[in-house]
Formats: structure tokens, sequence, C-alpha cells
């Protein structure tokens, strides 16, 4: 193999660095067993690349590491009887980009237990532009279809509604006929959020503060990437045999709530998890995904830039002002 592009990310005593660099073969780790050599297409900023590549929390364990926690691409060499070369490939979690590397390069090196195959309704780029972010937004409504809750429950709450989960979350829901709530601190992405499929928008400030342990019973549903109060007060909040799935933690990793909603009201707290997910799970929400998601809002939810311009964005994905989705060309600098 040629030396090949990669974002390698490093941490010595002095300082956490995240560079575009041209690497060799010994960048890829071997699994151990059932490998699959993969030649990337796309892969994608996720709020976790973000905490990765800016060294803001401890996610990648060993260093140098390549970051990129998802990608897309085709099969070069596998010694799993599940690929062969060719196959369109993607990965979403397992540890990948964090403990091993991961998907912003030209190559990655992974167990054939990671992979998926890409379902023929998307293209690489597709899939990427849903990547992980995407692909927890349907295991969320998984979850929340999981416990019977269907359109005629009610409205149904997304919060962070103008970031990735967010973006995919109101798209698909708005498609499976529920009446979506977007919970946004930018106000002025009302018409964005509106397109993708939300019927009403909030101010996230209606729901980020210290709230009462329950309040007026109103969402069927929850889909929440924020956490701490917000989530709290989204709980407070839902109907009685309501669910609440939780993936994620943008306002904080806290959660100040009562066991009132819970014990008083049935409320049905669902952690959401993408990184470990069986196999079947995953297969499904991607299954899902291609049958529900329109490609014309996929579109407009998603912005493409290159491997030269990850550093940047993973610092603004942080700061909350990346609208949708990021997919990273990792062919281009
Ligand atoms: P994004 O940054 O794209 O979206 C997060 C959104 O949260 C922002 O766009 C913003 O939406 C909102 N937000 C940001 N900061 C705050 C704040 N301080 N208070 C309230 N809301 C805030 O990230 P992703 O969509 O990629 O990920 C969302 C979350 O889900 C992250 O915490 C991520 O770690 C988690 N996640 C978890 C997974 C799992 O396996 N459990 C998998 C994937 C993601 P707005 O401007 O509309 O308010």
């Amino acid at each position: 193999m040629k030396p090949f592009r990669a974002i390698v990310v490093n941490k010595t005593e002095s300082a956490y660095t995240a560079t575009l660099s041209t690497v060799d073969e010994s960048a890829l780790l071997s699994t151990g067993d059932h490998d699959v050599l993969v030649k990337v297409d796309y892969s994608t900023i996720n709020y976790k690349d973000g905490l990765a590549i800016t060294g803001k929390s401890p996610i990648i364990r060993k260093f140098p590491m390549i970051p990129g926690i998802d990608f897309a691409g085709t099969v070069l060499e596998s010694a799993d009887a599940r690929f062969k070369n060719g196959d369109a490939v993607i990965l979403n979690g397992w540890g990948v980009g964090e403990t091993h590397p991961g998907g912003l390069a030209q190559y990655a090196r992974v167990k054939g237990d990671w992979l998926i195959h890409k379902p023929a309704a998307f293209t690489a780029r597709q899939a990427m532009a849903i990547g992980t972010a995407g692909y927890t937004a349907m295991l969320c409504i998984l979850a929340i279809e999981r416990e019977g809750v269907t359109p005629e429950n009610g409205e149904v709450l997304v919060t962070g509604a103008a970031g990735g989960v967010g973006s995919v979350a109101i798209a698909v829901l708005a498609a499976l006929g529920y009446r979506v709530v977007a919970s946004t601190g930018r106000m002025h992405e009302a018409s964005y959020l509106q397109g993708l499929g939300a019927a009403e928008v909030i101010d996230r400030a209606e729901l980020s503060s210290p709230g009462k342990p329950l309040g007026k019973e109103r969402w069927a549903a929850v889909v929440d990437s924020v956490g701490s109060h917000t989530l709290a007060n989204a709980c407070a909040s839902t109907k009685a045999e309501g669910v609440v799935a939780a993936c994620g933690l943008a306002q904080g990793m806290d959660l100040p709530t009562t066991v009132a909603p819970f014990i008083l009201r049935g409320v049905i707290l669902s952690g959401v998890n993408s990184v470990t997910a069986p196999r079947a799970r995953r297969e499904t929400a991607w299954q899902r995904l291609a049958q529900t998601l329109d490609l014309k809002k996929l579109d407009a939810m998603t912005c493409e830039i290159s491997l030269s311009e990850v550093q940047q964005k993973a610092v603004n994905i942080l700061a909350g002002n990346i609208r949708g989705r990021l997919v990273v060309d990792v062919n281009r600098d």
C-alpha cells in the first residue's frame, strides 16, 4: 500500500495536536482476527469526533491515533467470510477512532464484526451524511417504537434540533407521521427545521434551566441529544407511559431529575448507545433509514468538507454552531 493521508492525533505532556499527515500501513493496527481492509470513501464529524480531535474529553485512549468514529468505503482485502473484495460497507462505533485507528483516513483496517453492508439505497456519501448521528437518531426512534408509541399518542419533542441527531430525527419522525416539536437554541434556524418536518419550533431556553419534578403532560415521546436540565424537564413533561430516548450530553452529562415522572406517570427513560449496539439492531436501523429518510432532506442538512477542514470543524461542532451534518471527503485535502 502506498503512503496515504490521515488525520493523526497526538498527545505529549505539553501539547494535544491533530494534524493532516501522510502515513503508511503501520498506522493501521491489526485487530488480531477477521481483519478487513477498507478503502474509505467518506467519514464524518460527529460531536464525539469534536471531543476526540480537540482533546476536550478523553475520548482517545491511545496515541498517536487516527480519529473518526465512522466511515463508509469499499472492501479491498478480507479475512472474514461475510465480506469480499468490492463490498460496500459502513462502520459506526466499536471504539474505532478511540482505541483503534478510525475513519478520518484514506484506509482503515477493522474487524469484520464491526462492519455492516451499506444499504443500496444510499451512496457512500449519503451513508456518511447520515453517519453515527443519524444512525443514533434512528436507534432512538426504534426505542420509542419498541414501547408501542405511535403518532396517535401525540407530539414528539426533539432536543438539540439543529444538530446532527436532531436533524435526522426530525426528518424521520415527520416521515413516519409524528407531529414533531423541535427545541433549538438557534431560533433563526426555524425555517430549516420546518423544512425538515418540524410542526413547531420552541426556544431551548424553555427546557434548559432547573425545573419542577413534574410539569404539564405534553410529549408522547422525546428524542434527547442534550442531557442535563433539558432531559430532566423533558421527562417531567412527558405523558403517562410516554418514552424518552436519551442519547446525548450536549448540555451536560448530569441528570438533575427526580423519580416522579417514572413512579407517578410510568414514563420510560430509554438509554441509547450506538457504539456497541448489536448487529441486528444496527442493520434494522440502517434499513429503516433507507425506507424513511427523504434524500432531499438529507441533502439539505449536509455540508461536505475535506480533510484539511476537519480540525476547525471539530472546534465548531463543540461550540454548537454546526447545522445538521458534516460529511468528510477523506480523499480530498
Ligand atoms: P451536534 O453538535 O450536531 O448537535 C448537538 C446539538 O445540541 C447542537 O446543534 C445544539 O442544537 C444543541 N446544544 C449544543 N450545546 C447545547 C447546550 N449547551 N445546551 C443545550 N443544547 C445544546 O452533535 P450530534 O448530533 O453529533 O450529537 C448530539 C449528542 O448526541 C452529543 O452529545 C453526542 O455525544 C451524542 N451522541 C451519542 C451517541 C450514543 O451512542 N449515545 C451517538 C451519537 C451522538 P440547537 O442549536 O438546535 O439547540
